[in-house]
C-alpha cells in the first residue's frame, strides 16, 4: 500500500485561486508520485481541494476530524478513510502516527501550529520522518526570518536546520522528501 504523506494547508473558506491551484496540484502531484493523502479532513479550502485532487487522481484519502467540526458538515465525506476523534489534539497525534512524511502549504493558525508542532518533535528526536515546507511564492518568508533569530540567538542550534526543507514549489517537494529525514542533535547545548 502507497505511503501516506500529510498534507497540512488552510481550511479557510475565502482564498485567491492560486492557493487553491496549489492545493490541486499537490495533490495530483502526490498520486503520480506513489502516495496516498492522510490530513485534516476537512472539505474547505485548500484542505479540500488538495483531497479532491487526490480522489479525481485514484489516490486514497484519509482524514482524522474532530467531532466538532465535523457536525458541521465540514468534513470531506468523500474520504476513504474518515478517522472521527474528540479533540484537535488528538487529530494531530493521529497524524503524526500515521503520516510518513510531512509537507505545510501555506495557511492560518491551524498550520502554523502544525508545522511548529512537527518542528518541536523533530528537534526532540519524537518524530523521524521527513518534513517540507512548501514556500510558496514567499509566504512563509517572515517566518523563516524569525527561525533565523532565533538560531542567530541560540534558542536553537544551527543544526535544526537539516531537520526540515524548504522548497518553493509542487515539483521539488517529492525529491525534498526523498532526500530523508536527518536525526536531530541533542537539544541542548551543554546540559547531558
Ligand atoms: P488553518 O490554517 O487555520 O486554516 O487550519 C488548517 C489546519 O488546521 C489543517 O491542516 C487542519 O489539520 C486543521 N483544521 C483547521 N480547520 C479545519 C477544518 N475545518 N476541518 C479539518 N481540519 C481543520
Amino acid at each position: 500500500m502507497p505511503k501516506l504523506l500529510c498534507v497540512y494547508c488552510a481550511s479557510s473558506d475565502r482564498l485567491d485561486a492560486k492557493y487553491l491551484n496549489l492545493a490541486d496540484e499537490l495533490g495530483t502531484r502526490l498520486v503520480a508520485e506513489g502516495w496516498d493523502l492522510v490530513f485534516g479532513g476537512g472539505r474547505t479550502g485548500m484542505m479540500g481541494a488538495v483531497a479532491r485532487a487526490v480522489k479525481k487522481a485514484g489516490g486514497r484519502v484519509v482524514g482524522v476530524i474532530p467531532e466538532f467540526i465535523k457536525v458541521r458538515e465540514l468534513a470531506y465525506d468523500e474520504a476513504d478513510e474518515l478517522v472521527t476523534v474528540i479533540t484537535m489534539r488528538e487529530r494531530k497525534l493521529l497524524l503524526e502516527t500515521r503520516a510518513d512524511a510531512f509537507v505545510a502549504l501555506p495557511g492560518g493558525w491551524g498550520t502554523l501550529e502544525e508545522i511548529v508542532e512537527i518542528l518541536t518533535l523533530r528537534q526532540l528526536n519524537v518524530v523521524r520522518k521527513p518534513c517540507v515546507l512548501l514556500n510558496y511564492g514567499g509566504f512563509y518568508d517572515p517566518l523563516l526570518q524569525l527561525f533565523d533569530r532565533m538560531q542567530e540567538q541560540h534558542f536553537y542550534k544551527e543544526s535544526n536546520r537539516s531537520l526540515y526543507r524548504v522548497v518553493g514549489s509542487v515539483a521539488e517537494v517529492f525529491p525534498a522528501i526523498a532526500a530523508g529525514a536527518a536525526p536531530a542533535d541533542p537539544k541542548w547545548y551543554e546540559t547531558r
